[in-house]
């Protein structure tokens, strides 16, 4: 049930078995997690930067995020079953956080975007333990900040370094941590933050 377009290849699921059948499971029993949610950006980014590619195939789940990945399996004759743009993604993961009281961390985005995410989300999902946040303005190379994150123990790290900085902050660091699941979110935090 996977659909392999220039050498990425997605998993071939609905949004809410993806979460319900892998993501949820592994979130329970604290299995590490590296997702993708992978739009044509991001598949012509890794076409043309080796380094890059390397570190979206490093993920244990890429899904398909944008009308132009599911138009290209069409024609591959090999349709997937929906998009999973990752805003919806990052929403339905922050509600179950909520519910189960999970610990979430928030990397990247400028300052004063970060610190209105914290604030959206501490008024919508109260429940949620906000393990911490930084702003994504460093070095991708410097272990520092993941040795900080690994040590508030979180359940999610959503990253908000952009593209290609996100996923090879990931594939570099997630090695350090004995759980959580990270994935990356681009504009997501300027979206929350308004
Ligand atoms: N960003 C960041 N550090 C960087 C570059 C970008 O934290 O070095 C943040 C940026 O502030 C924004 C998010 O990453 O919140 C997505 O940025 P952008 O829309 O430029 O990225 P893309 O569309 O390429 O994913």
């Amino acid at each position: 049930n996977t659909v392999t377009i220039m050498d990425i290849t997605f998993l071939n699921v609905t949004k809410k078995d993806f979460l319900y059948d892998e993501l949820f499971p592994r979130l329970n029993r604290q299995q590490k997690s590296f997702v993708v949610t992978a739009n044509p950006e991001i598949v012509m980014k890794a076409r043309e930067d080796h380094g890059y590619k390397q570190a979206v195939q490093s993920a244990d789940y890429i899904v398909p995020d944008g009308a132009g990945i599911l138009l290209a399996a069409k024609y591959k004759k090999e349709p997937l079953q929906e998009r999973i743009p990752g805003y919806e993604l990052m929403l339905d993961l922050l509600k179950h956080a909520n519910d189960e009281g999970l610990r979430c961390y928030f990397l990247g985005a400028k300052d004063n975007v970060i610190n209105k995410t914290i604030v959206e989300v501490e008024q919508q999902y109260p429940n949620i333990t906000i393990a911490g946040s930084h702003h994504g303005f460093f070095d991708i190379h410097d272990s520092s900040i993941a040795e900080n994150i690994k040590a508030q123990n979180p359940d999610i790290v959503f990253v908000a370094l952009g593209l290609p900085r996100q996923e090879e902050w990931i594939a570099k660091h997630s090695n350090k941590f004995p759980k959580g699941l990270f994935m990356g979110v681009g504009g997501s935090f300027d979206v929350i933050a308004g």
